[in-house]
């Protein structure tokens, strides 16, 4: 066994007290060895105090991420398998798993997994390694990830934006296994979709929003829905499930476009209901002010507008716009159901945002309530950064 060790400044030990798993590199007063990326080192504060085993990440300003507390643990196989084990037996717990067939079961931090996300579309488990540490155990959480579930082949899309920081090149592909078909059909919820996991958004689909799309069912009767950002149909289907009296479903993207609808024949939905606009949001809404064309629902859930705080100034701007054209052209008791995934933008913020917006829109708004991401992707109490995606229902009143 190497002695690497990575020496804390003195009083920059605090954050790893109250196990917070990441160390910057402004905290590191030394590094004694040589340690590869990836490589794992023992983390001491200013006296020599064992604090953490961590996993080392020479290019990133997240120096390291904290695999165990324990001194008497070692970071190698029988540990990943025990984390992994944990992590994907908690989600046996969950409500919607199964009989629903896609599930997050790994959600890094937030699953002691530090950059590690694992979601399973039925028989194929799609990975991203985010972080040195892991890149450097990706066969080996491969292998245990395959074992624990029986699932038929492990696909990677490790094409993130953290990549870059971490000095890592994009990668796309198949790492174990069998290669997983064109499409892969999932359930939720009573709802069929097809899922690319070759060419799909993060994994092939939100499933984080997989709750709130049953909140839409639930609140669509009967009304004429605006879907902004709808992706591949998840909240359209369940609008119209729901028994919305129309849906407009808008979208950049032709082939996301393309498969809304074919997940609408899929399940059977009534396709005489939807008008599908291959159109950017923020053009589209200005175009319905224009022309007076109102809507009882509106949902906005947009890409993430920024990566970090810093960003965090123009994604305001964006949220804003989005938020005060939407309020516009909603009738009285309509319901605007408003999204942010930006890590940078806190709750808090999002809420001072959309009221600024519903002000700037002379509407009265009220919150009816709070949406969060689905619960097969947790929030460690240890780890606040984990919880990015936070929703509003708000209903504009008469
Ligand atoms: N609501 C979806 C996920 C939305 S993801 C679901 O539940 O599955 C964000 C979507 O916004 C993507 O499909 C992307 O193509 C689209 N998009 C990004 N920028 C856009 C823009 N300016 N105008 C319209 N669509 C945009």
């Amino acid at each position: 066994m190497r002695n690497l060790v990575l020496g804390l400044k003195p009083g920059r030990e605090k954050s790893l007290l109250r196990r917070h798993p990441w160390i910057f590199s402004g905290a590191v007063a030394f590094i004694q060895g040589t340690p590869d990326v990836g490589e794992t080192v023992e983390v001491r504060d200013s006296s020599g105090r064992f604090l953490a085993r961590a996993a080392y990440s020479p290019s990133s300003q997240i120096r390291t991420r904290v695999w165990t507390w324990d001194e008497a643990e070692q970071v190698d196989e029988v540990f990943l398998h025990a984390r992994l084990q944990q992590a994907i037996h908690a989600r046996r717990g969950l409500d919607h798993y199964p009989p629903n067939n896609a599930v997050r079961l790994v959600h890094g931090e937030s699953d002691c997994l530090p950059g590690f996300i694992l979601d399973q579309y039925g028989e194929t488990l799609v990975a991203q390694f985010l972080s040195a540490g892991t890149e450097r155990w990706r066969e080996q959480l491969s292998e245990i990830a395959l074992q624990i579930t029986g699932a038929e082949g492990l696909f990677e899309r490790s094409e993130v934006d953290v990549r870059r920081l971490e000095g890592l090149p994009d990668r796309s592909g198949i790492v174990k296994g069998a290669s997983p078909p064109e499409r892969i059909r999932i359930h939720e919820n009573d709802l069929d979709f097809q899922v690319d996991v070759y060419h799909g958004h993060k994994t092939g689909f939100y499933l984080d929003q997989r709750e709130n799309r049953l909140k839409v069912r639930g609140l669509a009767k009967s009304r004429q829905v605006l879907d902004c950002f709808c992706y591949t149909g998840g909240f359209t289907a369940n609008a119209l499930l729901g028994g919305a009296k129309s849906v407009l479903s808008l979208d950049s993207s032709g082939p996301a476009l393309g498969q809304l609808r074919e997940n609408l024949v899929l399940n059977d939905l009534p396709t005489d209901r939807l008008e599908v606009q291959e159109d950017d949001v923020f053009q589209a809404l200005r175009g319905f002010r224009d022309r007076g064309r109102v809507f009882d629902m509106i949902i906005l859930d947009p890409p993430k507008f920024a990566q970090t705080a810093a960003q965090a100034q123009r994604a305001a701007r964006g949220y804003k716009d989005i938020n005060l054209l939407a309020f516009k052209l909603l009738r009285p008791g309509g319901l605007l159901v408003s999204f942010s995934c930006s890590g940078g933008i806190s709750e808090d913020l999002f809420q001072k945002i959309v009221a600024g917006a519903a002000l700037d829109a002379g509407v009265h708004a009220q919150i009816i309530e709070r949406l969060s991401q689905a619960s097969d992707h947790p929030v460690a109490l240890n780890f606040p950064e984990g919880a990015y995606l936070k929703g509003l229902v708000l209903r504009v009143m008469g």
